[in-house]
């Protein structure tokens, strides 16, 4: 119900990032330090 209205907000400076290995359409799940795919497992600092 209140998802759909959450995924229209979201703000176009903070694209995500897709995942290197998985290809576009996986991102990249954003933590404090990192950024890491919940697919593969492939992670990143920031
Ligand atoms: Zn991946």
């Amino acid at each position: 119900m209140a998802e759909e209205k959450k995924e229209k907000k979201i703000k176009p400076y903070k694209q995500k990032k897709s995942c290197p290995k998985c290809g576009p359409g996986v991102y990249l799940a954003e933590h404090k330090d990192r950024r890491s795919c919940g697919k593969c497992g492939y992670y990143e600092k920031i």
